[in-house]
């Protein structure tokens, strides 16, 4: 039975029961009549209240929060009280789970290495992530709702946005100059806009370190083999005499020596750049590594310098005996390179006080000039570039010894005055470098 059949019912009961009252109390005073109708009146009139005082508690409890429960009540407005509340309890845990949702999707979007901002129809900015923001330089509070070309005044960024075609992502520098950003745009729904923005910085970097490093090297090559092209040609042309072929041939060995050296210090710096870091517990005695480097520098020098080593007898280092030979080795012939007939060279291992040691190779020669000293050791920096050439530099020096050193958690430091001399210094940190009787009671304990 329905709420409508039960309370029709229930009213009509109580106006028949009101009637009757009225026709009993009427009858004792010989007025049925009228006190039937009075008595049906007051009984559907206090019904109404009833009923209105019942809903008026429902209707005000709507009004309000709902913070507290729903008014309890029986029959029809009590099942009304109790279905609209627990809608509403259903509908408020819904929305709920909405806003959590959307607060983790926020935030999932918040942790994305990429800047995000949406824009409305009319390229307001709706919301943007705090990468987007430093992106574009805005403000992502303070800024919403703001038109974005008004408050971003790259070109090709405002020029991208309003040609309608957004196939390509659009690089542009970003708002200090500093960065260089790449842009999708990607239209959704009814003309809004998803802005992606990533940080190209590194990578172009990297690129154009790239093509730098590729056309170094290929200026490089083709130097060497230009002249040797022109000897070739000579030889193929003219009718050389004996004492002639023979200076020919020693210079197109001079050549060939060169692009020899440049290829093996290239693949020396691949191999450096390539494999993994040598390992810290493989013990090897640094002396004989010194003494073979010095050996080496007085062949070079023939005797035009006064070549000295101090120290190390009694050292050892974790690492790579080849690579920190090279490292060595090059900084020697540097030495013996860059120092007039005469000089004084000094190969020198020291201890510090934290433990660490440091390697010098110090020189009485030409010394370099304050300005150059950030950038000697990049691949192919030269202060004299037909200095180095002439003596048989290849430019890459430098780098293999900065890159040794790192593989060995050491670092490189150069102290230098022009016209006074240098010294390269490679600093070598505790964890790598031991004394030998340090090394004895180890293996004694
Ligand atoms: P290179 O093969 O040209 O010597 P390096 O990378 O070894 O290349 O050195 C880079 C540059 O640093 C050199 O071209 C030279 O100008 C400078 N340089 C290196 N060592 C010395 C030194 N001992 N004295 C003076 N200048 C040096």
């Amino acid at each position: 039975m329905g709420w409508w059949l039960a309370r029709t019912l229930a009213a009509l009961l109580v106006v028949v029961a009101g009637t009757l009252v009225g026709a009993f109390i009427g009858g004792l005073f010989g007025h049925p009549i009228p006190a039937m109708v009075l008595g049906s009146v007051v009984a559907t009139v206090l019904l109404v209240l009833r009923d209105s005082r019942r809903g008026q508690g429902l209707m005000d409890w709507l009004r309000g929060p709902q913070s507290t429960k729903a008014p309890s009540d029986s029959g029809f407005w009590g099942e009304l009280a109790y279905r609209t509340e627990r809608e509403l309890r259903t509908r408020d845990l819904k929305i709920k789970a909405e806003s959590q949702r959307l607060d983790q999707f926020l935030s999932a979007i918040e942790a994305s290495p990429n800047g995000v901002m949406l824009l409305d129809a009319n390229d307001q900015i709706d919301w943007c992530n705090t990468v987007a923001a430093e992106h574009f330089g805005i403000d992502r509070n303070r800024d919403r709702l703001q038109r974005v070309t008004n408050l971003v005044r790259m070109p090709a960024f405002v020029a991208h946005l309003q040609s309608g075609r957004y196939d390509e992502p659009v690089v542009f520098s970003g708002p200090l100059g500093r960065t260089m950003l790449s842009v999708l745009i990607r239209p959704y729904s009814e003309g809004m806009k998803l802005v992606l923005s990533y940080d190209i910085t590194e990578r172009e970097r990297t690129e154009a370190m790239r093509r730098d490093f590729v056309a170094n090297v290929s200026h490089e090559i083709r130097t060497p083999l230009t002249v040797l092209a022109g000897f070739v040609e000579t030889m193929a042309r003219l009718p050389l005499t004996e004492a002639e072929n023979r200076r020919v041939l020693a210079l197109m060995q001079q050549q060939t020596d060169r692009m020899q050296t440049l290829v093996g210090d290239l693949l020396t710096l691949a191999k450096l750049e390539g494999s993994p870091r040598p390992a810290s517990d493989r013990w090897l005695s640094i002396l004989p590594v010194l003494q073979q480097a010095q050996v080496d520098a007085r062949a070079l020098s023939t005797g035009r310098h006064t070549i000295e080593m101090e120290g190390g007898d009694d050292a050892e280092i974790a690492g790579s005996e080849t690579e920190l030979f090279s490292a060595v080795a090059n900084l020697l012939n540097n030495a013996v390179r860059y120092t007039p007939e005469g000089g004084r060279i000094q190969l020198r291992w020291r201890w510090r006080a934290d433990s660490g040691a440091e390697l010098d190779v110090t020189d009485s020669g030409i010394g370099i000039a304050r300005e150059h000293l950030p950038r000697l050791t990049e691949r192919f920096y030269r202060v004299d570039g037909s200095r180095s050439r002439d003596t048989g530099g290849t430019g890459l020096g430098l780098s293999i010894v900065k890159h040794v050193a790192q593989r060995h958690g050491g670092e490189i430091e150069i102290h230098s005055e022009l016209g006074k001399g240098s010294t390269f210094r490679i600093v070598f940190p505790s964890q790598r470098v031991r004394h030998k009787r340090e090394a004895a009671a180890l293996v004694g304990s």
